[in-house]
């Protein structure tokens, strides 16, 4: 039982004496993994036995914090929010076994059995599927997956209602910068982030040619202030006003979602169907069903993309289309045949790439192979300065 102190006590030892330089950069890639998974099962035993300190009331006597979320922030250093999530995991994790399993086993992080619990709690069917989502996608995925789960497996019109009921801007200064935050029904903000996208990437393409690169986050707030200033017209063309909506059809023609189906505003969230309703019935639905257009049959003959087939392709490569890149935002349409040598545009030879690795290609000269998975390789020029890397 008190092994974990005398393992701590060598951990803390290690910790002092470590000499990171004097390793080769091979032995600290190996060793950073062996940390990952050392840090899993501490993350885990401290969440399990702050859960037992917190159910037998013994971290008062230990204690002057006025309730268990606080002791255990202060304890570790972390914000009263983070400690509750530990709770709310463990708590989770009780009735969860095959995840609680992963988590003994070090397969899966604390973080991720609270993305995984959390939808398994609102619909214990996807609880595999979670998992599976866990072990092959990032943590970007997997929160949007559960997402998917709560919002399938929740009663819409109640949903709808709270969201809406609790919608709110609140802003407070610090010094010289005033921070916000925002929540609102995701159909709503989804109008205010349509609006903001043009004009994102035009302060990301004038940085770009100014040489400069700054977080997307960054550009999304100087986009936020030239829309206050100009209304968006700007030198940039206001944002279209169709919101796409992916939605099963079955869902669609049910009116409601079931467990396992989706109705989204694709990079936002869920949202109900009467939602996506609504806007079919203005006309101004960009629906998304898959058996709708057979999309590797359009083909132009002008370097023009059409609408359905950039529909398709947005949807295929949701994010970057490099194996082991979850980017997901500013994305843009890369041909793997130059259009001067081929005169074609069509499904198979566009594929969505991050700014970064599409810089690599179109400025670096790398070469995209197909994995045929829906997933490309990157293979450097055979001149590759060294230590670049496909990153
Ligand atoms: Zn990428």
């Amino acid at each position: 039982m008190f092994d974990i102190e005398r393992v701590v006590n060598e951990l803390g030892d290690l910790s002092r004496r470590l000499e990171p330089e004097c390793c080769s950069g091979a032995d600290a890639a190996r060793l950073t993994e062996i940390a990952a998974l050392g840090e899993r099962f501490i993350v885990h035993i401290k969440a399990m036995y702050a859960q037992r300190a917190a159910e037998t009331n013994a971290w008062r006597r230990r204690s002057h914090a006025a309730t268990a979320d606080q002791w255990l922030a202060e304890t570790s250093g972390c914000s009263e929010g983070a400690a509750r999530e530990v709770f709310a995991t463990a708590t989770r994790l009780e009735v969860l076994p095959d995840t609680a399993e992963e988590v003994r086993a070090g397969e899966l992080s604390l973080a991720q059995a609270a993305q995984v619990s959390a939808g398994a709690m609102a619909d214990p069917g996807a609880e595999q599927r979670l998992l599976r989502t866990a072990k092959r996608s990032g943590m970007r995925e997997l929160r949007a997956e559960k997402e998917r789960v709560v919002a399938a497996a929740t009663d819409e019109i109640e949903a709808r209602r709270r969201a809406k009921a609790e919608r709110h801007l609140r802003t407070w200064t610090q010094g010289l910068a005033t921070h916000g935050v925002f929540s609102g029904p995701t159909e709503d903000v989804a109008k205010i982030l349509t609006a903001l996208e043009p004009l994102t990437k035009a302060r990301f393409e004038q940085a770009r040619v100014a040489g400069e690169r700054e977080a997307h986050d960054a550009y999304r707030f100087d986009a936020m202030v030239t829309l206050a200033e100009t209304g968006g017209v700007s030198g940039v063309r206001p944002a279209p006003h169709a919101v796409r909506v992916r939605v099963d059809l079955p869902a669609l023609v049910r009116g409601r979602t079931e467990p396992g189906e989706v109705c989204e505003i694709p990079g936002v969230g869920p949202v109900p169907v009467a939602h996506a309703e609504e806007i079919l019935s203005h006309g101004l639905l960009q629906l998304v069903i898959t058996d709708g257009v057979d999309v590797q049959t359009v083909v132009s003959n002008t370097r023009h993309v059409p609408s359905a087939l950039k529909i398709a392709i947005a949807e295929r490569d949701r994010t970057c289309k490099i194996r082991g890149c979850d980017c997901d935002r500013m994305l843009e349409r890369h041909h793997t045949h130059d259009y001067a040598d081929s005169h074609r545009t069509t499904y198979t030879e566009l594929g969505n790439l991050c700014p970064k690795h599409h810089d690599l290609v179109t400025h670096k000269k790398y070469e995209t192979i197909d994995n045929g998975d829906g997933t490309w390789d990157l293979r450097p020029p055979a001149h590759a300065p060294p230590g670049e890397a496909a990153a």
